[in-house]
């Protein structure tokens, strides 16, 4: 045998030897999960043992989270809720937004950014993504209607949008910005904490995110009032607890009544303790996106895609890293010959279920299946009276379609080591080179 044939690089595909043959390590929840141990335990334990649950007390959990949280973040006011979505319900509550208005939502995200809007008697409105996978500020203007009152961008997987371009749009046109931080807890935009660059923020903590409490959501603003209407919508009773316990009774709006989305002491604690690892799963997950970024470019030009772009490689968490193919029979014939190599992935638009996570699986949404007979927030009188006939169908963002039916995205855990997420990369570009 020749050295030339002995040393012929030949795909897994084509009976090769694979680039990954130990399986990367897995974790089915997010970094927040992964991350729990002792004192997470301790912290849960000295409540039960206090029996003091209820966030309205002293000593509370919750307040000292919001507290460190705010510090974390750099902002002002912030509110603990059960959950991601009713975190963005209170926020466009206490934006004062509801019958009558239309929120722009991007194409690809969690299916609770346009439920959130649909929960205020608002109607959402679907835009386009670019190859940021973010919402893609061309086509959010072009969405724009007199009945447009805010934008709600998302920073899936970790990677923040295109915050500046959105918020000059939202500026030229008078419109609120609710950035849904939900899966990009920690992230930057040339330095600044995404969440505080637009007028709310918000982040979650269910099982899959960055931290996490089991459930849980945070909203923050430096706007006191909006904080305080999103406080009311929080807990109806609110206002008479602040005032029992802060002696508080004067308020800049005049209290209401909404929903119940109080958090129990048992999250608060075990929050607060997830915000301290926060730097430390970042500084991994973020060591983990450069290896496997450096070895591609390693790589050379590739030949078949180019990384999802993000405008601020700094800022990102490392949660995630996405390559986006040329064409989508590409995207399926690299995402086999990964496979073969060791690397599972799908393209996202084929996982091989509904994912919840692109517009077209929205049903509910796309159905205008209303919580009332009365059919609102679609039929609202508030909404028909402005002319508001929005049109859904599932293939109304074809431009978010083409992208995702390209892309082949992969997830950084924490068991993952620098070598892994070298090898992840390898993989890829030995794929991108011979594959014919
Ligand atoms: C997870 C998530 C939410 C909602 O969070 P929950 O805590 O599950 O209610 C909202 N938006 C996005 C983009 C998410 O990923």
């Amino acid at each position: 045998m020749s050295v030339l044939e002995t040393t012929r690089e030949l795909l897994a595909l084509d009976g090769g030897e694979k680039v990954i043959s130990e399986p990367i390590p897995a974790f089915s929840g997010g970094p927040g999960a992964d991350s729990i141990d002792d004192a997470e335990i301790a912290a849960i334990t000295e409540v039960l043992r206090s029996k003091a649950l209820f966030r309205h007390n002293p000593n509370s959990q919750v307040r000292a989270f919001e507290r460190d949280a705010c510090e974390v973040l750099g902002v002002q006011n912030g509110l603990m809720v059960n959950s991601g979505t009713s975190g963005l319900v209170c926020a466009l509550f206490g934006l004062g937004i509801g019958p009558g208005d239309e929120v722009i939502v991007p194409a690809y995200t969690y299916i609770a950014t346009a439920a959130a809007v649909v929960a205020v008697g608002a109607v959402p409105i679907i835009a386009e993504i670019d190859t940021s996978l973010g919402l893609d500020p061309v086509d959010v203007e072009q969405k724009i209607t007199p009945r447009t009152k805010a934008i709600i961008p998302v920073y899936m997987q970790g990677v923040p949008g295109r915050i500046y371009d959105l918020l000059d749009v939202a500026k030229r046109h008078g419109l609120k910005v609710v950035e849904d931080c939900a899966q990009c807890i920690g992230g930057k935009y040339f330095g600044k904490m995404v969440g505080t660059l637009g007028d709310v923020g918000e982040w979650s903590f269910n099982y899959f995110k960055v931290l996490t409490c089991g459930e849980g959501g945070l909203v923050f603003t430096n706007d006191y009032e909006v904080f305080e209407r999103a406080c009311f919508a929080s807990d109806p009773a609110l206002p008479m607890w602040m005032k029992d316990q802060t002696g508080q009774t004067t308020w800049h709006t005049p209290p209401f009544s909404a929903n119940c989305y109080r958090p129990s002491e048992i999250m608060g604690a075990m929050a607060r303790v997830q915000l301290r690892k926060l730097e430390g799963i970042l500084t991994h997950t973020r060591s983990l996106k450069a290896a496997f970024l450096e070895e591609i470019r390693e790589g050379g030009t590739p030949r078949g895609f180019v990384l999802q772009h993000v405008d601020d490689p700094e800022g990102d968490c490392g949660v995630s890293a996405a390559i986006i193919c040329h064409s989508s029979e590409m995207a399926k014939r690299y995402s086999e010959a990964l496979r073969a190599e060791g690397l599972s992935c799908g393209t996202a638009h084929n996982a091989g279920f509904p994912d919840r996570h692109i517009y077209r699986y929205w049903d509910s949404v796309l159905e205008k299946a209303s919580p009332h007979t009365t059919g609102y927030p679609w039929n609202d009188p508030h909404y028909l009276e402005q002319g508001g006939d929005v049109f859904y169908s599932p293939e109304m963002c074809p431009q978010s379609l083409d992208i995702l039916n390209r892309a082949l995205r992969f997830g950084f855990n924490m068991r993952m080591t620098t070598h892994h997420a070298r090898l992840m990369a390898r993989a890829i570009t030995k794929v991108d080179r011979l594959l014919p």
